[in-house]
């Protein structure tokens, strides 16, 4: 069995990792209900087209990373790499595009064929937020105020910074396209085999790209802005203002092109130093285009995905699970009143350990180790005079309770 190990880029969420992913996953869920976003989820996999067009077939999502296959019928599976294609499909499949506009958040696990390493997996989760229906730059503005909110409640905002760009509407983009064309071309002994090949297809993203060679180019490209056309620029100012009103600090990075093609106007990331190469924690943008592209009305979007690994990392030591009760029972008619307590108790509220075999040292120390914070000592005696020992783990301080007065004096250990 491959030496029982779990498949290279994936990894199993033990209680204490899970409890970082929870607090991440919640703190994100209360944020966004805030603002008025409804959860939702989508299928773990989808039909092979719905990721492959309006992804793009130049990126790198689609060109090596999905998880592809024929299921048992023929059908042609992807395995999630992103959520916003699932999202949209969803709306379409769901004749939602009648309920504009959408205010949707969703979370979980997403699959991409990455070389492994630290903060990059095969199986990875993410948090992500989408606005459908709304064409004004507020909407940018909105999902952006949500995101730094969110990152502030996991105390990570400090710790990093957001990047923003814009990539213009359809006339700016390919009058930027032509002028990078020319631009690359001239340079193109300067550049790698991946960007001469992007060069053809999609020159926009040579701007991202991580080789030393195509930086060196990179950082003499004409920047957007001089192509950008007046109703780009405005849209983009209104966005800027926004986030000024806001106190939401930014920084212009004219290289962030998002690696997704339906991408338009604008694109933001926050970064931070603190997580090596793998600094990006989250990313978005708006995609006027991909419903469109997906063969829906034409409806404008604006969302953006967080990476739950990368922010687990970052966040403070989650509180301790809650510490247990531990009910120990000592003989025949302790153990089957014990079973009955245990079920009272939790219905109760309280957490509640049952010990299930051992002599009462083996039990303690059970109650020791996984922090039980009192112990409810049930011998056979004691119960024929409907009485218990109470231990408080802490203090060791142990008294005599009556069996009725269980769950008051209980209480203060709750
Ligand atoms: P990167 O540049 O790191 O590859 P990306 O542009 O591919 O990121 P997106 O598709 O925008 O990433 O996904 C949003 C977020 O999801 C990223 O900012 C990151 O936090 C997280 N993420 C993406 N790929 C992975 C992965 N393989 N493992 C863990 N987290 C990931
Ligand atoms: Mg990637």
């Amino acid at each position: 069995m491959a030496g029982l190990q779990p498949v290279r880029g994936t990894q199993d969420l033990l209680p204490e990792a899970q409890r970082r992913h929870r607090v991440v996953v919640e703190t994100a869920r209360r944020i966004a209900e805030r603002y008025g976003y409804q959860e939702v989820a989508t299928p773990i996999f989808e039909f092979t087209e719905v990721f492959a067009r309006p992804i793009g077939e130049t990126t790198d999502i689609v060109a090596k990373e999905m998880y592809t296959f024929q299921d048992r019928g023929g059908e042609e599976i992807t395995l999630r790499p992103e959520y916003t294609a699932g999202i949209v499909r969803a709306i379409l499949s769901n004749g939602l595009t009648q309920r504009l506009p959408l205010k949707l958040f969703a979370s979980g696990p997403m699959f991409r064929y990455e070389r492994p390493q630290k903060g990059r997996f095969r199986q990875f989760h993410q948090i992500d937020v989408e606005l459908l229906g709304v064409a004004q730059p507020l909407g940018d503005v909105e999902i952006i105020a949500l995101s730094a909110a969110i990152l502030d409640a996991l105390g990570v905002l400090q710790r990093t910074k957001l990047e923003l760009n814009t990539l213009g509407d359809t006339a700016s983009r390919s009058a930027y396209r032509q002028a990078l064309i020319g631009y690359y071309t001239s340079r193109s002994d300067g550049l790698s085999e991946d960007s001469l090949r992007r060069l053809e297809r999609n020159p926009l993203r040579i701007l991202d790209s991580k080789d030393e060679g195509d930086k060196r180019v990179n950082a003499e490209a004409p920047p957007f802005a001089a192509y950008l056309t007046q109703e780009a620029h405005d849209f983009f100012a209104k966005v800027r203002e926004g986030l000024e009103a806001l106190g939401i600090a930014y920084e212009i990075n004219p290289r962030l092109v998002r690696g997704l093609d339906y991408y338009c106007h604008t694109a933001f990331e926050f970064v931070t130093t603190e997580l090596g190469a793998q600094g990006t924690v989250l990313g978005g943008g708006r995609y006027d285009g991909l419903m469109g592209v997906m063969g829906g009305p034409e409806t404008p979007g604006v969302g953006w995905a967080a990476g739950i690994e990368r922010l687990a990392l970052l966040v403070a030591e989650p509180a301790p699970p809650v510490r247990p009760i531990a009910l120990v029972p000592l003989g025949q008619a302790g153990e089957v009143m014990a079973l009955k307590l245990a079920e009272s108790l939790r219905r109760a509220g309280f957490t509640v350990d049952l010990g299930y075999s051992g002599n009462i040292k083996r039990r303690l120390q059970r109650a020791d180790k996984i922090k039980a914070r009192a112990a409810v000592i049930l011998g056979d005696n004691e119960l024929a005079r409907q009485v218990a020992a109470l231990r408080d783990l802490d203090t060791g301080e142990q008294t005599e309770i009556p069996l009725a007065a269980l769950e008051d004096r209980l209480a203060p250990f709750r």
